[in-house]
């Protein structure tokens, strides 16, 4: 057996062992004895279900992606960093069929793993929805082009869905170079449906909002499918989305589900390194402080809410966006085994009503301390330029999501002033919240977090 193979069957062993063992671990969760399996992960092994006590980790609702008629896992892959071919099976294997992916991710490492397990299987029984950012300089040649190496890497014949990444306004939607090379590669065989991702706030062009972008979709008529923003905390503008696509059957596709950046994973996380003597480096140090008041009101919100880990929370949250009826499929990202197994565990779940008290009582304490996704309303008023909801969203990454190198990594790369510009500003960004995010210090600990400053 070859090195790759030995690794690919230890991964497998690793789930099933865990699928076996769920029954007891969930008891240990729930007496509070089983925690945070990372030291900065996202998700610990168990949700507040764990693992299905039946030791069959599968999808267990399938819904129809609107007028492409393909019944798609109501989990779906947010495949953003899905570099490991042995995760991936195991993602198949578990049932899941939508297969969200881009032709940027990983600089087209993720559309090549993709490929690499795509070709064992049954491609027919397998959605997938892959993106390309429109450049200014883009022409119908240089989209075919690029829309052919994604099938290189993806090593198939055709591509599901074909979307826009990001347009940020109505304008960049209609780009008649991207319609016109869609329209080739349909005739071709190559690509069978047209669609757009979108999650707000681009501050390098004139802004428009998610819900502008995503209504004209639905107007314009040539896209069947989206990826955008909804959650417990965002919900005004997704539910006028999904109503407008119901009417016009688009399929819905769903990114950010849960806005819940939990304080605590790092507290747990430092507790941890300091029960193991590990030395605590400044920076952790200084940025427990200034979260201290946070963490502590967090400790309060668990006791009062019974929780006994705050993977009950994701939970809901995911719950939440799967009991909305014109939800076809949430794409959360799925870094990990743990992960795949707290999200296939909720596949088929509706939001119970205690659940739903909680995530209205986590939005009553943390609400305001959430930069909404896909928003950016007070973008406009920062004299200095600085990008505020793509740098709350890269502190997402950071913070709630665990993808911790890619959340730097993008904050390096961003080719606008950044957060440290708020440390010596009067503030007009905040005044302008309508929810009344303390944004100015929550973008000055996000530069900290994002640079290790
Ligand atoms: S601080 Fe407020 S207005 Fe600004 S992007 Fe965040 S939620 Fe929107
Ligand atoms: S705090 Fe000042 S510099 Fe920072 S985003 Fe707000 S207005 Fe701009």
């Amino acid at each position: 057996m070859s090195k790759k193979e030995k690794s690919k069957e230890s991964n497998r062993e690793g789930l099933s062992r865990r699928r076996f063992l769920g029954g007891a671990l969930a008891s240990l969760a729930g007496a509070g004895l089983y925690g945070q399996d990372k030291v900065f992960g996202t998700a610990s092994s168990l949700g507040s279900n764990g693992p299905s006590n039946d030791g069959e980790l599968k999808i267990k609702e399938f819904r129809t992606l609107g007028r492409t008629g393909f019944k798609v896992s109501d989990i779906g892959l947010g495949s953003g960093e899905t570099t490991d071919p042995a995760l991936l099976e195991a993602v198949l294997d578990a049932g899941i069929n939508y297969i969200d992916t881009a032709e940027n991710y990983v600089r087209g490492q993720v559309e090549s793993t993709i490929g690499s397990v795509l070709k064992k299987r049954n491609r027919k029984s397998i959605f997938i929805s892959t993106k390309l950012g429109l450049g200014r300089k883009v022409t119908k040649e240089s989209i075919i082009k690029r829309a052919n190496k994604c099938l290189e890497r993806l090593q198939t014949d055709y591509i599901d869905c074909l979307m826009i990444h990001m347009p940020s306004t109505v304008e960049a939607l209609k780009t008649e170079e991207f319609h016109s090379a869609v329209a080739e590669l349909k005739t071709e065989g190559k690509v069978r449906f047209c669609g757009l991702s979108n999650h707000g706030s681009q501050w390098q062009e004139v802004p428009e909002t998610m819900e502008k972008v995503c209504l004209a979709a639905a107007e314009d008529g040539r896209f069947d499918v989206a990826l955008f923003v909804y959650n417990f905390m965002q919900r005004d503008m997704g539910e006028k989305i999904l109503k407008a696509y119901k009417e016009k059957n688009i399929g819905t596709t769903l990114m950010k589900t849960n806005p819940a950046a939990t304080y605590n994973r790092m507290k747990a996380g430092i507790d941890k390194m300091k029960e193991e003597g590990k030395k605590i480096p400044d920076f952790y140090n200084k940025l427990m402080d200034r979260l201290k008041a946070r963490v502590d009101q967090a400790e309060a919100f668990k006791k009062e809410q019974g929780l006994t880990s705050f993977d009950q929370l994701r939970d809901a949250a995911i719950k939440f966006v799967l009991s909305h009826p014109g939800v076809h499929s949430a794409c959360p990202t799925i870094g990990n085994y743990s992960q795949l197994e707290a999200y296939v565990a909720l596949s088929g779940k509706k939001l119970e009503p205690k659940e739903a008290k909680m995530l209205s009582a986590y939005k009553s304490t943390y609400g305001q301390f959430y930069c909404r996704h896909a928003c950016g309303e007070c973008e406009s008023r920062c004299p200095r330029g600085v990008p505020v909801n793509t740098i709350m969203r890269y502190n997402h990454y950071f913070e709630a999501q665990g993808r911790e190198k890619t959340a730097m990594v993008k904050y390096a790369a961003l080719q606008a002033n950044k957060a440290d510009n708020c440390l010596n500003c009067s503030g007009n960004c905040e005044r302008a919240c309508p929810y009344g995010v303390p944004i100015q210090g929550l973008l000055a600990l996000a530069h900290q977090t994002l640079s290790l400053a």
